[in-house]
């Protein structure tokens, strides 16, 4: 009874399938608890249940009937692993409200049921395919599950982190929001998309190697973990953005599908997104799998200068006739149809290459939009028109959740007064991306 019907008919129109492919099945879960982890008891089965449930729906029903969860002991080395029909996860004592623990960790180890059970990559050589593929999942079916959560709850103003695995016994650490205990207003939290977990972490440490690497060729323990796991979310969001939600969800279901109980590698799963999708999208792959390098589109220069007419010395008719700069001005101002020319400077800051859309805006509130390939180093947009630019971005969805920069994307005539804004934001996401660093699991 977990799956309404409107969801079934929801997805399966997404995945343009017939409704009875999405049926699910029932499932014995079992938990395995700490004793002192009784109150969280429910968390953890609703945790399972929307895992078993989108899981299900988005790449076919988990296929056994039992499920068992251990939840061991707090620094034990046995959390959080993966075996097929049974996980390990924890906890702690007094998990912050809206926080993710214990989702977190256990949409993940369930995840593995499907990434690494049912398709079984070979891990050592290419760890992305179970590990990336389940960050990508799970963040999923947390942003389904659970569209508010915090990274963070504010003291006095201040973003206090909610991950409990700060090691702070309770009662002092009264910044978790416990349900149903008031904690007023002292306390709230700072909601992070999934789709963006772990960009600083990416961006100081993509240069250290190209995604597909064996396991034990990566630089270090840390880059291991950033193409395993960080940087294959963040890539497969940007892949994301550039097929189509609706379309990822066909290309994620057909690779599970045709590779349940069998061995799939890179290349499988590259045939099966130019195959689904109908595009060729090697020059992704080529990129941003097969590659280590930033990718950063700017807006650089937008100006806007009057059409006046002619300035100087010209020959009309055998006589030479002078036009003087100011006569010229005085028209242009006198003249009823005002023309303009405006340019728009779209750089290449990054080695990376990517196509990108440019919008661009007018005064009188036209809009332009254009799409660069992305390949040289810059491109000038010029606009003859009756109203000056007013403002121009590039990328304006943000589909390049790679870009090292996004504050660098827009340009506008006047500047207003976000510095402030900009720096709170960046500081922000520094402090969430070092403790997501922190964070991993297997
Ligand atoms: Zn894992």
């Amino acid at each position: 009874n977990e799956v309404r019907g409107d969801e079934i008919l929801k997805w399966a129109k997404v995945l343009n399938l017939p409704a009875d492919q999405l049926a699910l099945r029932n499932v014995d879960v079992t938990f395995l608890l700490e004793p002192n982890h009784l109150n969280v008891a429910d968390r953890y089965f609703r945790a399972v249940f929307n895992s078993l449930k989108y899981f299900g729906l988005w790449y076919g029903q988990y296929p056994y009937d039992t499920m068992t969860i251990v939840d061991v002991p707090r620094h034990s080395a046995t959390c959080c692993m993966e075996y097929p029909t049974f996980i390990t996860v924890g906890t702690y004592f007094w998990p912050a409200e809206y926080g993710l623990s214990p989702e977190g960790v256990t949409v993940h180890e369930f995840g593995h049921q499907f990434w690494y059970g049912l398709v079984g990559n070979n891990e050592f050589e290419e760890a992305w395919l179970d590990e990336g593929f389940n960050t990508y999942s799970d963040g999923k079916v947390i942003d389904e599950a659970y569209p508010f959560h915090c990274g963070y709850n504010y003291f006095f103003g201040m973003p206090v982190p909610a991950y409990s695995w700060l090691s702070v016994d309770p009662p002092s650490f009264p910044f978790a929001g416990v349900g149903g205990v008031p904690v007023g207003s002292l306390f709230s939290c700072v909601q992070f998309p999934m789709r963006t977990a772990g960009r600083d972490f990416y961006l100081n440490n993509v240069k250290d190697d190209d995604l597909v690497r064996n396991g034990w060729q990566y630089l270090n323990g840390a880059s291991y973990g950033l193409n395993s796991y960080t940087r294959v979310g963040l890539t497969l969001r940007t892949l994301e953005s550039y097929l189509g939600e609706d379309v990822m969800a066909r290309v994620m279901r057909t690779f599970h599908q045709r590779w349940r109980y069998r061995h799939p590698d890179t290349r499988d799963f590259i045939a099966v997104v130019n195959e689904v999708s109908g595009r060729d999208m090697s020059w992704f792959f080529q990129q941003f799998f097969y590659g280590s390098n930033m990718v950063d589109y700017t807006v650089s220069d937008i100006s806007s200068t009057p059409l006046e007419g002619k300035v100087g010395l010209y020959d009309e008719g055998g006589k030479k006739v002078l036009y003087a700069e100011k006569s010229a001005e005085e028209a242009f101002n006198k003249s009823k149809d005002k023309r303009y020319r405006s340019t728009v400077t779209v750089r290449r800051l990054g080695e990376a290459i990517a196509p990108v859309d440019v919008a661009v805006q007018f005064q009188n509130g036209e809009t332009v939009r254009e799409q660069w390939d992305g390949q040289y180093r810059w491109i000038k947009y010029v606009y003859d028109k009756s109203s000056e630019v007013k403002s121009a971005e590039v990328d304006p969805e943000h589909k390049l959740t790679l870009d090292s920069n996004f504050t660098n994307n827009s340009y506008a005539t006047r500047e207003d007064n976000r510095g402030a804004a900009k720096w709170y934001v960046r500081w922000v996401f520094w402090l969430e991306n070092l403790f997501f660093a922190a964070s991993f699991f297997s």
